[in-house]
């Protein structure tokens, strides 16, 4: 249905079509700006103007002229550092990350919270949250006005239009009013969101999608995600729940996983899944060297747990043992993600996760499986790369889900301008 639109609608489009091609393709000029949108050049210099005086865009040089020295030169906009920022918060089974980043992603300051007891009251993590937050403020000269919002990434199904939390099975969460009790306490919009699903938005924003508007990131963690973005709009299913890859089946004869159901993707090479293998072949005396490894590890510290990064270094340590496990988790994990490329078409995969940070040994078992169980249409059509990250994926993409509303909101649902593909009209990404 067509609804119309009064000449302020129409302008706050524009303006925010400018402001996401500055975020997304500077330095740039106005007649660039005007040419790929098909504004006026009076609309383009007025919006502008009014982005400057706000102090948002900041001229950052000239284009070198035309014809060697005889054209004119135009000046080259971009985004101010630190005029805008958000307040991300990346909600995780033990360590929550709190950070500040600025318009263009940047991260100003970050703070971690830990969650001592597995099953700590949702509250008491909630009130080490807040005061992190207030930590991280404080580090930071700020005019509190310049930060847009707060966004937060959970582990878990989250009913966006509410922020309320439905289940997170790892954290034990189930039915918190979330985003009120943030904007309880916080002056601040504040969204809440799929983890993954926010690191979909922060790779598109900040990260390796800046080109692509149709791509997936997929996150291996204690359990294992999607987040889906078609033509830069976030696909969130019906009830906000797609892209949970990690429910798919996998292996018919593998565990069964926490859901119920028997050889998902998750129960066959999440972290939990890997670290449960190692385990169990230390214990049963499997391999002797592995044994050794896991009892110095045990001894020398004092969580008493492994972690996936143990694992990781034996493998790339030489135990054959962690290489061939991890090899396999590549494989099942190349099998979900041919999958995705089979179902959505998409331009690009981003992962991510603990996995990866410090090893290509699973990238590389994914990526060759993926490539070879994929249909070779979308299979040619796919780039598959590592988050450029690390472990800051999913603060970026949590600081990345408020700043998305500021470079989205004041764009109405009803497309006035076909969102631009800049490359396809020949521009040279700089
Ligand atoms: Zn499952």
């Amino acid at each position: 249905m067509y609804r119309g639109h009064s000449g302020s609608t129409i302008r706050s489009h524009n303006r925010s079509l400018l402001l996401r091609l500055l975020l997304l393709h500077e330095p740039i000029s106005r007649v660039e700006l005007a040419s790929i949108t098909g504004l006026t050049m009076p609309t383009v210099h007025g919006l502008i103007k009014e982005l400057m005086q706000e102090g948002i865009v900041e001229e950052l040089g000239t284009t070198d002229p035309q014809g060697g020295g005889a054209g004119r030169r135009a000046a080259l906009l971009g985004l101010r550092p630190k005029s805008r920022m958000s307040i991300g918060v990346d909600l995780g089974v033990r360590t929550t990350r709190i950070g500040l980043l600025d318009i263009k992603g940047e991260v100003l300051a970050e703070k971690q919270v830990i969650r001592h007891e597995a099953d700590e009251e949702p509250r008491d993590t909630l009130d080490k949250v807040f005061l992190a937050i207030e930590e991280t403020l404080d580090r930071v000269p700020l005019n509190p006005r310049d930060i847009v919002g707060l966004g937060i990434g959970v582990p878990g199904l989250v009913d966006v239009a509410t922020g309320h939390v439905r289940r997170t099975p790892n954290l034990g969460w189930q039915g918190i009013p979330l985003g009120a009790w943030f904007q309880e306490r916080l002056a601040l919009p504040v969204i809440v969101d799929n983890n993954i699903r926010a690191m979909a938005i922060g790779e598109r924003m900040f990260g390796r999608g800046r080109e692509e508007a149709n791509l997936i990131s997929f996150f291996v963690g204690p359990g294992i995600g999607a987040g889906i973005l078609i033509n830069d709009d976030i696909f969130r299913g019906v009830s906000d729940g797609a892209g949970e890859v990690g429910h798919t089946l996998i292996d018919p004869a593998g565990p069964v996983c926490r859901c119920g159901r028997q050889g998902c993707l998750e129960a066959v090479a999440s972290n939990t899944a890997i670290i449960r293998k190692v385990w169990e072949a230390a214990t049963a005396g499997q391999d002797s060297e592995l044994g050794n490894l896991v009892l110095q590890e045990l001894s020398s510290q004092d969580s008493g747990e492994l972690t996936i990064e143990d694992v990781v270094r034996w493998a790339e340590g030489g135990n054959t043992y962690c290489k061939e496990l991890l090899e396999d988790a590549g494989r099942f994990l190349g099998e979900g993600i041919a999958n995705l490329i089979n179902l959505f078409n998409p331009e690009l995969i981003i992962v991510g996760g603990e996995l990866f940070n410090h090893s290509d040994l699973v990238f590389d078992s994914l990526a060759a499986t993926a490539r070879q169980k994929a249909f070779s249409v979308p299979a040619d059509s796919v780039a598959l790369v590592k988050t450029g990250f690390g472990k800051g994926q999913g603060l970026i993409g949590a600081g990345a889900l408020a700043l998305r509303e500021f470079f989205y909101s004041s764009s109405t649902s009803q497309t006035l301008v076909e969102y631009p593909r800049v490359a396809e009209q020949g521009r040279v990404r700089r």
